[in-house]
């Protein structure tokens, strides 16, 4: 799942208005920023597979230590207090928490039963990836009721507010159709594909998301 993710990322700024959009995305993504650093240095596996679902020819091989819950638990608590500890939210401690381990939910609605409870358990997935409208329709009304709320939460301050944002949104959307079935070239270009999508996904939402506020009562 990816737009899915993002989508509880955004929603959360209602919970949470003075957390940076991308802190909120991080936590709802950290499994997926994780994961190609432990492909890269070679502690999980995957392995390219066409046809191995509809949506994507990823075959999640082993991923314990970026996907199992438990850790994925152990992960969220770190974030959220490593968080705290640099601005004293405490609310924000359980939002982190959750994002993170809502990644678990996500992925087990979507994956093939690939998802690990923890290192070397049985593996769960319900498999909507088998259908790729069946996909798009979940993550899409996901990432609309997830944009819907943000835009709801904030106003924009100024014109990088309104259109930077507004371009991000679109262009989320666009590199998810895009990506529909791509095969990756090599594992290697997998990985460093991904790392540079989150850094321009971090950098574009904590600079869009400094330019609007929480929107005041009416
Ligand atoms: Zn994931």
């Amino acid at each position: 799942m990816f737009v899915g993710h993002l989508a509880l990322g955004l929603a959360a700024k209602r919970v949470s208005p003075r957390v940076s959009l991308a802190v909120l995305f991080s936590a709802a993504q950290l499994a997926d920023i994780l994961w190609p650093v432990f492909i890269a240095i070679g502690v999980e596996q995957v392995r390219i597979a066409p046809g191995i679902t509809a949506f994507t020819p990823l075959d999640f091989v082993s991923y314990p230590y970026s996907h199992s819950l438990v850790f994925l638990i152990g992960w969220g608590v770190a974030f959220g207090v490593l968080y705290r500890r640099m601005t004293g939210d405490r609310v924000a401690l359980a939002v982190i928490a959750a994002l993170v381990v809502s990644h678990w939910v996500l992925d087990f609605v979507t994956h093939r039963p690939d998802m690990p409870i923890y290192p070397g358990s049985s593996k769960l997935g319900l498999g909507l990836w088998n259908s790729i409208p069946g996909t798009l329709i979940v993550e899409l009304v996901l990432y609309g009721a997830g944009l819907w709320v943000y835009l709801r939460a904030t106003e924009a301050r100024d014109r990088i507010g309104r259109w930077g944002f507004l371009a991000l949104a679109v262009f989320l959307v666009v590199v998810y159709v895009a990506f529909i079935g791509l095969v990756p070239p090599s594992i290697p270009n997998l990985y460093i594909s991904a790392l540079a999508g989150i850094i321009l996904l971090t950098v574009w939402s904590w600079w869009a998301d400094r330019h609007r506020m929480p929107r005041r009562a009416a």
